[in-house]
């Protein structure tokens, strides 16, 4: 099982950006290349659906397929290289202390709480709602067309030796943390997952931290 737990030396005094994303919040910034990008679940399995675009050209963008083809594992954790369609590295997972997150189990949506939950899950605020919000309140000119594959940081999406997807307790606890540094300039765009029907974040949304570091 593939499950690197690595610490980073980088200290939050020292951070340039350092802040928090509330519970069911989207939240949007752009990492420099060569700075390091770190996201912390403080109070624990909580899920941050992410998705990155590279700053400069934000047609090209993270590709869960090549992600997973590049590295011939489905999960992710130290030492990812996080792959655009192109091919190109956007970033380098370089800690973690979650020891696996996952980029098959996709974003929640009006439309898949209403398959996996029920009807009256619709109304629901979603994942896919927040990165709307978000890319209508920048002006990148993305839109719902733009959502592709994301990556669910600190999510527990386990896969049974015949294939199954399950969406299991997740394995994250206070304080947790994943790193990366960006290999060229990246724009993240997170939701902090609002779902309230999942296992995945224990029924409970709860804030995430964000920081940055130049070096
Ligand atoms: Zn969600």
């Amino acid at each position: 099982m593939k499950s690197e737990f690595v610490v980073s030396t980088r200290s939050p005094n020292e951070a340039q950006l350092n802040q928090i994303v509330p519970a069911g919040e989207p939240w949007m910034g752009v990492v420099k290349a060569g700075h390091y990008f770190r996201i912390v679940d403080l109070e624990g399995n909580q899920a941050v659906d992410t998705l990155f675009y590279n700053a400069n050209d934000v047609s090209e963008r993270y590709s869960a397929t090549d992600t997973i083809r590049g590295q011939g594992n489905i999960y992710l954790t130290t030492g990812t290289k996080l792959l655009s369609e192109r091919c190109n590295t956007l970033l380098t997972i370089t800690a973690d202390t979650c020891g696996r997150h996952d980029t098959l189990g996709g974003a929640c949506s009006a439309e898949s709480n209403t398959v996996r939950y029920s009807l009256d899950k619709r109304h629901m605020h979603s994942c896919r709602d927040s990165f709307l919000m978000a890319l209508a309140r920048s002006n990148y000119g993305l839109s719902k067309r733009d959502l592709s594959s994301n990556i669910n940081f600190f999510m527990n999406v386990p896969v049974t030796p015949d294939g199954k997807l399950t969406f299991a307790d997740g394995i994250s606890g206070p304080d947790r943390y994943v790193e990366m540094r960006a290999e060229t300039d990246v724009l993240v765009l997170i939701s902090n997952c609002p779902q309230l029907n999942n296992p995945c974040n224990a029924y409970n949304p709860t804030p995430v931290r964000v920081l940055t570091w130049s070096e």
